[in-house]
């Protein structure tokens, strides 16, 4: 454990030329030299001193002998896995998950607390409690740093969660208070924006210099990627798509408006509607499944039943497509990005909505900008916002 200690030690602080450097091995690696070097800009002689000091610390490794293509093998570089070990919790909605992972995005612990039906204060302490658990095992101690991934808008400077429907909480200063407590660096980050840190910088995405992901789960949201960096906007807002209105006379958004795209088009409208239009009289294989409880009804019922081919819950899943298409053709019609990649849990819908969501995105957006434009769908949302974050903590104790 001492070899990690050192290693670890020395993850923090560095000059700027450095800093490039780590993050480039550390998001494309094992990488060669070469490319290091087209990726920062940096002359090649620049990044093979910089490396072989790095090596020499301990930070990265030479990994493998590269595809052989003529001439010379390039020799790989990596990051050391145990680079930064750190302790991550994912507040969900429904649960809180607090993980002991490590720079090379290695989990070494995973604690999962059911937080249903629990509020402000007792989700504060459930936090407080996570961190400590992850932080007594002998990998905690090493700990180098804390992310902590909120739901809804937050001020990432500051370290502040503005709001979070499911927590019931408003303008919570969650670096303040974890700082305060564990002595620690803290970072947060919404989830979405997590996501498309995650999916941008780790995933098939990494080329693409544009793009939009969108997030629909039991809220909406987005992260937006503008010449390859994450646009946050002028107070730390920026892509809040679920709350802009689709409908003047839409229902009751969690924010305290009317018609936003998230009332209209979240799991959280995919149950709403549902229920609304079993306590309207329409049969469903659904009623069946919570056994008439209607307030048991979740978006994993309307997507099973669904699957099994009942009609409501298919009728119910396009209704919702038809809203997700509008909220795609008014970020397609705004940002004319290379990609827009929709994710969260309606994902598990898709069979049953892209037709719906494909077809009103090129009803409402204009062609000029929907023509180049590629429309993905990702399932790998929650291990995405984990990359993310623990690619904010990377970047956030490097250059401290
Ligand atoms: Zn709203």
């Amino acid at each position: 454990m001492e070899g990690v200690n050192t290693i670890v030690s020395k993850a923090v602080g560095g000059g700027a030329n450095e800093s490039l450097i780590i993050n480039a091995i550390r998001r494309r690696g094992p990488i060669s030299r070469v490319d290091i070097a087209k990726l920062t800009g940096l002359t090649p002689p620049t990044v093979t001193n910089i490396s072989s000091k790095l090596i020499e610390n301990g930070l990265i490794h030479e990994y493998m002998v590269g595809e052989y293509s003529g001439g010379r093998r390039p020799v790989l570089l990596k990051v050391h896995s145990e680079i930064a070990n750190m302790i991550i919790v994912d507040i969900r909605s429904k649960e809180m998950i607090g993980y002991l992972i490590n720079g090379g995005l290695e989990i070494k612990e995973e604690i999962c607390h059911d937080i249903q039906h629990l509020k402000e204060e007792k989700i504060l302490s459930f936090l407080e409690n996570t961190i400590a658990q992850c932080y007594a095992s002998e990998y905690g101690k090493l700990a180098l740093a804390i992310g902590i991934i909120v739901r809804g808008p937050v001020m990432s400077k500051e370290g502040l969660s503005l709001f979070s429907p499911s927590a019931g909480w408003r303008n919570v200063p969650l670096k303040y208070l974890v700082e305060k407590q564990f002595q620690l660096p803290v970072f947060v980050e919404n989830d979405m924006r997590a996501m498309a840190l995650g999916a941008y910088h780790y995933g098939p995405y990494r080329d693409i210099k544009n793009a939009v992901f969108l997030g629909v789960g039991g809220g909406i949201g987005s992260g937006i990627i503008l010449n390859g960096e994450l646009y946050r906007g002028l107070g730390d807002s920026a892509g809040e798509i679920g709350h802009t209105v689709v409908d003047v006379h839409g229902p009751l958004c969690s924010c305290g408006n009317y018609g936003c795209l998230e009332a209209m088009a979240s799991e959280s409208a995919l149950v709403n509607n549902m229920v609304q239009s079993i306590t309207d009289g329409e049969c469903s294989a659904v009623s069946e499944m919570v056994k008439g409880n209607l307030d048991a009804i979740r978006p994993k019922h309307i997507y099973a039943a669904a699957e099994e081919g009942d009609p409501l819950s298919i009728r119910t899943l396009q209704q919702i497509a038809q809203y997700i298409g509008m909220g795609a053709a008014n970020i397609i019609n705004i940002f004319n990005p290379q990609l827009v990649l929709i994710g969260g849990g309606i994902v598990k819908g898709r069979r049953f909505m892209e037709e719906t969501i494909m077809q009103v995105i090129k009803e409402r957006a204009l062609a000029s900008c929907y023509s180049l434009t590629r429309i993905e769908f990702s399932s790998e949302g929650r291990q995405d916002a984990l990359k993310g974050i623990v690619d904010v903590v990377m970047e956030g104790i490097y250059l401290r």
